[in-house]
């Protein structure tokens, strides 16, 4: 049983709620589960909770019948987003940690580093003390090779993890790592566990080669219990019957792990297979199943390597495997959280955002909590982003603009209704905004109503006409009555608000991050699952800047860019324009043209385009563009989702 403390606390609550618990033949203990200060009750004392939960300063009691009580989902129900540095793990983001299995030399940790972050890995990792199987075979370089690692951490702004073998080191370790990592060996040494979660800082822990879940997630709770705040589980394949691979990954203990537990999972697809070629699908099987991340074995010379060489990736294996992340992680609702190329590493924000919103100063969205676009702000700026819901998507625009936001997310084109062109034509109506970043969202849309509501009580349903078009096959087989509304997130308040009977006769179609305290009835309703929402985040040009922000693509980091112009009436006008792209090497991803409002028949022409790595001339291009077409605006350069 844990006390969850309320976060308005008196100043004698705890000391009463404390006795109170000894009175009754508990151990209490103050500690913190995620956000929450808690009191947790070792010993086998008897309370009766309802008389507990009534005592001021208790926000709730948590009581679990699994033997791992603060590991447990039954006493924390939403995902524990833990901290290693500045980097985050777990809730909707993938985060990568890769290095090589040990660290060998300087040069040796330096590339890797360089080469992983160059990737997008938001950790490095790499082996001082290395347990081998052998007594002879390479051990780790010690102190000293913690020491390197922790250099090449921070010559690439990257936290550190290192695995930590003996109670001894564990402290003399401690100021130089950023997390341990318990080895599967040692994941029920339980004095090691005890030790290492008493210093408190972030641990990956293994899960061993034998060990059932159940016993993984009773050694994470006794990290927990001595004092561990941020614990990630870390599945790296289990002993079995078959020797082709090295061992075999349990892809099947990630949604069990994920429905027992709150904790973040990563896994190892390195050690799980041991075979390099095998490492990458392994590692997407991992994602797909809903690992939080991984932990990828790299090097730059594998041949050469002093341990587990034959599963270490090549680091332009990894940059795939990397790439092909980004890909699929919408499939899975998340967001690839990579460290921006060629910057400091900040967090949280996405590499496509040239500055985190400055603090309090709120992002803007339109519609209300737990719609589509707050998701997609969530996955760009992270949980913790102030925010602030408009009403409208030129709300946005204005919050933007007079500075009550520092940005703003706007939806501009869904994979199967095309462009949304009210937010283009606002880009046109607010000549400082300008287009900073990109992300791709996938939309599940959820049919959901009040607890008590069923498919046979629904009359009528009400949703964004999106909602409606994008469901229409499965709204196709009911008389259901359907009434449109401003966005999806408010159709599901406006059922918060029904009396009665009524309160059974309504549902709303929406994302599943807006059915809070109601019934989702079906999930993936929609007739295509290919759906995805291309949201862009917005901000406002420099004071007094009127021309567009050339792109400085010397430092690579725009690598897509829109604009809208018109083109003369005269043959080959569009062609012209066009032709001087491609001989820069412009790629043109988008074209598609609009009547421009109150001139019929005159048309602008809106354009998405990749740039080129290397070419430093667009400012030209873009100048040259300018004599050839009749309005022209560039909205912005930016980093391209994939
Ligand atoms: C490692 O990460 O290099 C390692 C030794 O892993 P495991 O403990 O999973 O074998
Ligand atoms: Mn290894």
């Amino acid at each position: 049983m844990i006390v969850v403390l309320s976060k308005r606390l008196g100043p004698r609550d705890k000391e009463r709620i404390c006795a109170f618990l000894e009175e009754r033949g508990f151990s209490p203990r103050e500690q913190t589960l995620g956000d929450d200060d808690i009191i947790s009750t070792a010993g086998k004392g008897a309370a009766d909770i309802q008389e507990l939960s009534l005592l001021p300063g208790v926000e709730r009691v948590a009581a679990t019948s699994k033997p791992y009580e603060l590991a447990s989902r039954e006493t924390k129900n939403d995902d524990t987003i833990i901290s290693v540095g500045p980097v985050k793990i777990g809730g909707s983001r993938i985060s990568i940690i890769a290095g090589p299995c040990a660290v060998e030399s300087r040069e040796q940790i330096q590339e890797t580093a360089a080469r992983v972050r160059e990737s997008g890995a938001v950790i490095l990792r790499g082996g001082a003390f290395k347990p081998r199987t052998s007594p002879y075979a390479f051990q780790g370089l010690g102190m000293k090779g913690l020491e390197l690692l922790k250099e090449a951490g921070e010559a690439q702004g990257m936290p550190i993890v290192t695995e930590v073998v003996s109670q001894e080191r564990a402290l003399e370790m401690r100021d130089l790592t950023d997390m341990f990592q318990i080895g599967a060996r040692n994941m029920q040494n339980f004095e090691l566990l005890k030790r290492v979660g008493a210093i408190g800082k972030p641990v990956l822990l293994k899960r061993g080669p034998s060990a059932t879940i159940e016993e993984w997630l009773l050694s994470a709770e006794y990290l927990l219990a001595a004092g561990a705040r941020d614990v990630a589980l870390c599945e790296r394949g289990i002993r079995t019957f078959e020797t082709y691979t090295r061992n075999t990954l349990d892809v099947s203990a990630i949604p069990v792990v994920k429905r027992l537990s709150h904790l973040p999972v990563i896994v190892d697809p390195s050690h799980a297979v041991g075979i390099r070629a095998m490492v990458s699908s392994a590692g997407l099987a991992a994602i797909a199943a809903g690992a939080d991340g991984l932990t990828v074995e790299v090097h730059p010379h594998p041949d050469k390597a002093q341990s587990d060489g034959p599963q270490s990736l090549y680091p332009s294996q990894f940059e795939r495997l990397m790439r092909d992340i980004e890909a699929l992680a919408p499939v899975v609702g998340k967001e690839l959280l990579r460290t921006p190329r060629g910057l400091p590493l900040e967090f949280p924000r996405p590499e496509a955002v040239p500055e985190s919103p400055p603090g309090g100063s709120p992002v803007a969205y339109a519609g209300e909590n737990g719609a589509y676009a707050e998701q997609a702000l969530i996955r760009a700026f992270g949980e913790e982003a102030p925010r602030l819901a408009c009403p409208s998507f030129a709300a946005v625009f204005d919050a933007v603009l007079d500075g009550s936001a520092a940005f703003g997310v706007v939806p501009v084109e869904n994979s199967l209704t095309g462009s949304l062109h009210e937010n283009y034509d606002l880009f046109l109506r607010y000549p400082d905004i300008a287009m900073v970043g990109e992300l791709k969202l996938r939309i599940l849309h959820c049919l959901i109503a009040d607890e008590a509501a069923s498919l046979e009580t629904i009359t009528l349903v009400r949703s964004h006409p999106q909602g409606f078009a994008q469901c229409k096959e499965f709204l196709d087989r009911y008389p259901w009555k359907l009434e449109p509304c401003y966005n999806t997130a408010a159709a599901v308040s406006s059922l918060r608000r029904e009396k009665g009977e009524n309160r059974l006769k309504v549902a709303a179609i929406a994302g599943e991050a807006a059915a809070q305290g109601l019934q989702i009835l079906r999930t993936g309703i929609e007739t295509n699952p290919l759906n995805y929402t291309r949201f862009v985040i917005i901000s406002r040009k420099n004071a007094g800047d009127k021309a567009p922000v050339p792109p400085s693509l010397g430092s690579e980091r725009p690598n897509k860019a829109s604009l809208i112009f018109s083109a003369p009436d005269t043959p080959g006008a569009l062609y012209g324009c066009l032709r001087i792209m491609a001989e820069r090497g412009v790629n043109l991803s988008k074209l598609e043209s609009r009547p421009i409002l109150g001139q019929p028949w005159q048309y602008l022409f809106y354009l998405d385009v990749g740039l080129p790595e290397t070419d430093t001339g667009f400012e030209t291009l873009l100048e040259e563009l300018k004599t050839r077409t009749g309005e022209f605006r560039f909205l912005g350069a930016y980093r391209g989702a994939l």
